[in-house]
Formats: C-alpha cells, sequence, structure tokens
C-alpha cells in the first residue's frame, strides 16, 4: 500500500499525495497553480530546459500539454499550444506573426470574430488589413502588399460552406513570403491536414474536437520555430491559457472525436441529399453535392471528407417580408432541436445566420454572399438519420405553410 512521507493534514499544510505503484488509466486532473520546486538549483535546471517541470498554471499545465500533445498528433505537427478559446488562439496567432507596420490579408467569409479582429482590433493596433475572397486565390494576391506577413483563411467559410483555394493560397503564400494561417475549426484535422500545408494552423477547440459544448477552449501550432516560441510565449503573457478542467473534459471528448465526425459526416450527406428532395427547399449547400459551386475543388482538397456542415435556404423566403416569418415557423416546428449559434456539438444544432453570426451586416451586405432571411446553417450531431430526417421534413412544411 501507498506510504506518506509528509502525512499532515491540517489547514495550511497540504499533505503529500499517496504514493501509488499502479497508476491511473484516467487522465488525472491537475488544478494546481503552482509547482514547488526542490531547490533553487532545481529551479534554475527547470527554467533552462534541464529538467521537465512545471512552474506556474499561466505559463503550461499537465492538462494542457496532454491534451495539445493529442491534437498535435491528429494534425501531424509538433509543438501546438491550447487555449482558453478558439478566438485567443486567432489572436495568439496573430501577435506571434505581425507588428505595428505589417498588413494581414483574410478571407472575407470568416468567423464573426475573427472579421471583427481584422476589421477592428488590428488596425486599432497599426496593423492594416484587407479582406478579400478566400475561394479565388487571385483576389487575395490582389490584396497583398509588400508589408502583408499574413494571410488568414477557414478551408470551408460559414454559413455558405465555400471551400477556400487553398491550393492556390498555398503556392501563393509561399512565393511571397507570406504565413498562410489556416483556421481549421469546419474541417477538422480528419477532413483536412492543414498542419501539411499552413504556416501556422488553429482550431476552436470548442466545437467538433472538445465536441460536447461544455468547454470552451483553442489550439494553435506554427511550422516555424521562432514564431511557435513568440506565439507561446504570447499565450503565457496575455494571459490566454486555459483552464486544466476545460483541457481533461475536452480530452475526454476528443477520444471519441474520430468516431463521432465520422458519424455526422455519413448523416450530413443524407441530410444534404434529404433536403435536396424536400418542396420548400431552393438550394442546399453541401460540398459532397454534385451542384455545390466548389465540388470538384473540394473533391480533391477534401478527398471525400466533406464534413457536418449542411446549410440550405428556404423557397420563397428570399422576398422580403415573407423570409423571417417561414424561418421562425421552421424553428418552432422542431422544438427538440436546439437553435443555437454554435457547431460540432454530439446533438445537432441549427442556426439562422441572418440573426445570429451576420446580423451585423446590412441586407444588401448579407444579400452579396447569399445569405436570406430562409438560409439556415445546420451542424449535425449523432442522431438517427432517419428521425432526424423527420425533424427537417416537419420543419420545412411549416416554413411552407406559413409562406402561403
Ligand atoms: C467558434 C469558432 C471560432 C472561435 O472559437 P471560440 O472557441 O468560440 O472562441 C473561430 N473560428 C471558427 C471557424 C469557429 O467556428
Amino acid at each position: 500500500m501507498s506510504e506518506r512521507r509528509n502525512w499532515q493534514p491540517q489547514p495550511g499544510r497540504r499533505a503529500d499525495w499517496p504514493e501509488s505503484a499502479s497508476r491511473p488509466v484516467a487522465t488525472p486532473l491537475q488544478p494546481s497553480v503552482v509547482y514547488a520546486a526542490e531547490s533553487p538549483d532545481a529551479l534554475d535546471a527547470q527554467y533552462e530546459g534541464r529538467l521537465a517541470g512545471w512552474t506556474y498554471a499561466r505559463e503550461g499545465h499537465p492538462n494542457a500539454a496532454q491534451l495539445a500533445g493529442m491534437i498535435d498528433a491528429l494534425e501531424g505537427v509538433a509543438g501546438g499550444v491550447m487555449t482558453g478559446s478558439g478566438m485567443a488562439a486567432v489572436g495568439a496567432a496573430m501577435l506571434g506573426l505581425v507588428q505595428a507596420g505589417d498588413h494581414v490579408v483574410g478571407a472575407d467569409q470568416l468567423y464573426g470574430r475573427s472579421l471583427r479582429l481584422l476589421a477592428e482590433d488590428l488596425p486599432r493596433l497599426g496593423i492594416a488589413t484587407t479582406l478579400a475572397d478566400a475561394t479565388d486565390a487571385g483576389a487575395i494576391e490582389a490584396a497583398l502588399r509588400p508589408e502583408t506577413r499574413a494571410i488568414l483563411v477557414e478551408v470551408v467559410s460559414n454559413p455558405t460552406i465555400r471551400v477556400a483555394d487553398i491550393e492556390g493560397l498555398a503556392a501563393l503564400a509561399r512565393e511571397r513570403g507570406v504565413a498562410l494561417v489556416i483556421d481549421n475549426t469546419f474541417t477538422t484535422p480528419r477532413g483536412f491536414r492543414a498542419g501539411e500545408v499552413a504556416d501556422v494552423v488553429v482550431h476552436s477547440v470548442t466545437k467538433l474536437l472538445a465536441g460536447h459544448s461544455d468547454a470552451t477552449l483553442g489550439w494553435v501550432a506554427a511550422r516555424d520555430a521562432d514564431t511557435a516560441a513568440r506565439i507561446a510565449t504570447a499565450v503565457q503573457t496575455w494571459g490566454m491559457t486555459p483552464a486544466p478542467f476545460d483541457c481533461w473534459l475536452a480530452e475526454r471528448g476528443l477520444h471519441t472525436f474520430p468516431l463521432r465526425y465520422d458519424r455526422a459526416e455519413a448523416t450530413a450527406a443524407r441530410l444534404a441529399d434529404a433536403l435536396a428532395r424536400m418542396e420548400g427547399v431552393a438550394r442546399v449547400l453541401y460540398p459532397g453535392r454534385a451542384e455545390h459551386p466548389d465540388h470538384a475543388r473540394a473533391g480533391r482538397l477534401l478527398q471525400g471528407r466533406f464534413g457536418n456542415m449542411v446549410s440550405f435556404e428556404l423557397a420563397g423566403a428570399a422576398a422580403a417580408g415573407a423570409g423571417r416569418e417561414a424561418a421562425n415557423a421552421l424553428v418552432r416546428a422542431m422544438p427538440a432541436l436546439p437553435f443555437a449559434p454554435t457547431l460540432g456539438d454530439v446533438g445537432t444544432t441549427l442556426s439562422h445566420p441572418a440573426t445570429s453570426s451576420h446580423r451585423g451586416l446590412s441586407a444588401e451586405g448579407r444579400a452579396a454572399l447569399g445569405i436570406s432571411e430562409g438560409v439556415f446553417r445546420v451542424s449535425v450531431g449523432l442522431e438517427e438519420p432517419d428521425a432526424l430526417i423527420a425533424e427537417f421534413e416537419a420543419g420545412v412544411a411549416a416554413a411552407r405553410a406559413a409562406l402561403r
């Protein structure tokens, strides 16, 4: 049995952890903020990297390191760092890559907060930005300046599910010596190995990787060692380190990520086909379908891994006025389905970009992106496919009735 060297359980004096020759099978949760070193010599050795060890949780802790290592393995990269959210990962990537006077080009259909970071926050810090269409490497090239340091793109856009010209962008970034930053949240490393082409990869781990809507986390990794070190320092200095418990939860989720992804993707393909057959649906946006504008590119780039995200537009709902009523009717006819602007949960979630992610745009701005009041985005989860399709049939029928 275990021996305790220092067994004085009293307030203010913690006892040594009971020793065990056997080890726990599940990952221990280590919430300790501080770590006591054996001596100043030992602490010195730790800071110099001669001894492995933790010092203070903001600088790093075992639950974050364990989780980062698992995501590194999925992406096929080394040295990834966990952050307290996906946006912290995007922010840390920028802090590691650019400084005042530099220029960043971003896709014009990025995640809403990333768009805000580029449109408002970076310029305030003296970093100029330009947004351009990432499905066209020529449009991104036209936005480059001599002082451009980074291009930020997502592989698959929200909510129109357009596929970026990653091959063209990777070639362009190489040729011009600009860092290609890929937010691989939607596609996940199972859909696309961003680590093979990007200089920096970021994930909102909150979404599919953790997968249970109970932990807010991000991950960021850089190919180049200097950039990776600057990003890691930014995470420590700006205080972007995540909580151990969130990492512990996400690690638990990550063990089933490949199974969840495959199942959700298979159901998404079936749902996309079923929606396309439903009367009352004007169009379905899923890269696995032949009529998708980027179907050929998605076939090459994603190699048949078309993901769990499906968008669709109700027929007749693009007309001014009628759309909102139809959208309300659809959501109300599907009460078991969370109407929530997130993705990657074990359960299917439904979002309405016109009133959530894209509400900040004018009606004309949304129209230019093809986002009418009748557009819905579905993050497909793990339900029985037939039951899920039946729910959508009821929702679309209710929307049709509302338009009559
Ligand atoms: C959700 C999301 C983010 C931000 O992640 P948080 O964990 O919510 O901060 C960034 N990029 C994409 C593509 C996302 O879907």
